[in-house]
């Protein structure tokens, strides 16, 4: 089999607009591309080009004038060497741009062997527990009400992105846990936002309310910081989800001991390909691989491939937990009764792209 080509259909996605704590605002009227691979047998593969923080504009032309000629007329199931060539130009392609390729290609390796792609990778299990990923509110009570709506509903986790502001920041921790009790496992996702002094006193706050993890509370260039903190504090410190040199700067934290768990998706990293590498690294170490949410519908399945060929992955996250994330295909992922999410089961990615929806929405870039 050979590579024939590739094209975008670009197309506007009008979502609610949210927030985290760093004040970077995702969603609202974003242009996202269905990116096809089409190769000389006929059989296609998919991923979307873009995410609710940056639009199809900004990666297209990257993709057909620097990563189309490095694997056109080549073996698409190639993915290992495909991937390598595609990440040698890593410094000046986003990583977003190259996981396009890859999770299309493995999309075609699935769809030519009728094998969903968690079972070309080894499959771990069926299902996985989802967290509700809170999005930024005005006050505490806000984020009581939602953390109350999902136990409701069923599910086990729940994570905060607060203000980053310290003293705010535990109200609103103290807010959800009055709100959830012992019934759900609570984590904070600072986003990066403190210094030392507020990342070690929400620590200790948090720490006191036994929540489960403690995530990116220091930039992720603050090794220094990490080191101290971690060694300062019980609960779990979660950093790596914008580590520099992705894949390949995991190594430095673990073998830094700066970080209790990974964390990775594919869209961050390059690919379902270095995604599993990262997972399979921190299973070594005997640490999980906290795979985040996907930044579009088509990323988000292919990180659920990844968790179920896994063992070392918690959860699955729901960012923002009503689903505002969610576009363009049929029969996307649903968390059942019981707050969990299950395999897709159908050949290469096992997604239903909503064409008459996308058409509908096709743009001009
Ligand atoms: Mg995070």
């Amino acid at each position: 089999m050979k590579i024939t080509g590739i094209d975008i259909l670009p197309f506007k996605w009008e979502t609610f607009p949210w927030k985290t704590g760093m004040g970077k605002w995702f969603g609202g009227s974003k242009n996202i591309g269905l990116l096809t691979i089409h190769t000389d047998e006929g059989i296609t593969g998919h991923s979307f080009v873009g995410n609710f923080a940056a639009g199809v504009e900004q990666y297209a032309k990257l993709i057909k004038n620097d990563l189309l000629p490095l694997i056109l007329h080549r073996d698409p199931e190639l993915i290992e060497v495909l991937w390598r060539d595609m990440w040698t130009h890593n410094r000046y392609i986003p990583s977003q741009c190259i996981s396009s390729i890859d999770v299309a290609l493995w999309d075609i390796k699935g769809k030519k062997y009728s094998l969903p792609i968690h079972r070309m990778l080894g499959t771990s299990r069926s299902e996985v527990p989802v967290y509700s990923s809170t999005a930024w509110h005005e006050t505490p009570h806000e984020y009581y009400a939602e953390a109350e709506t999902f136990l409701q509903k069923g599910w086990t986790a729940h994570k905060i992105h607060p203000h980053g502001i310290a003293e705010t920041d535990i109200e609103i921790c103290k807010s959800v846990q009055k709100a959830t009790g012992d019934r759900m496992k609570l984590m904070l996702d600072v986003t990066w936002a403190y210094n030392y002094q507020d990342a070690l006193m929400v620590g200790k706050a948090i720490e006191d309310m036994d929540f489960y993890w403690y995530e990116d509370p220091l930039p992720e260039t603050d090794i220094y910081g990490y080191t101290k903190l971690k060694n300062s504090l019980t609960i779990p410190v979660v950093a790596t989800e914008a580590v520099p040199g992705k894949f390949l700067g995991m190594s430095q934290w673990i073998a830094r001991n700066t970080t209790d768990m990974i964390r990775g998706d594919v869209g961050s990293l390059g690919g379902i390909t270095p995604l599993l590498k990262t997972a399979h690294l921190a299973d070594a170490f005997n640490m999980s691989c906290e795979i985040f949410h996907g930044g579009n519908s088509i990323d988000a399945v292919a990180n659920l491939h990844v968790m179920m060929s896994i063992k070392n992955c918690q959860f699955y996250e729901m960012f923002p937990p009503n689903g505002e994330n969610q576009f363009g295909l049929i029969d996307d992922i649903q968390v059942d009764e019981n707050g969990l999410v299950h395999a897709p089961e159908t050949a290469g990615l096992g997604i239903n792209i909503d064409w008459e929806l996308l058409n509908s929405m096709k743009v001009d870039i």
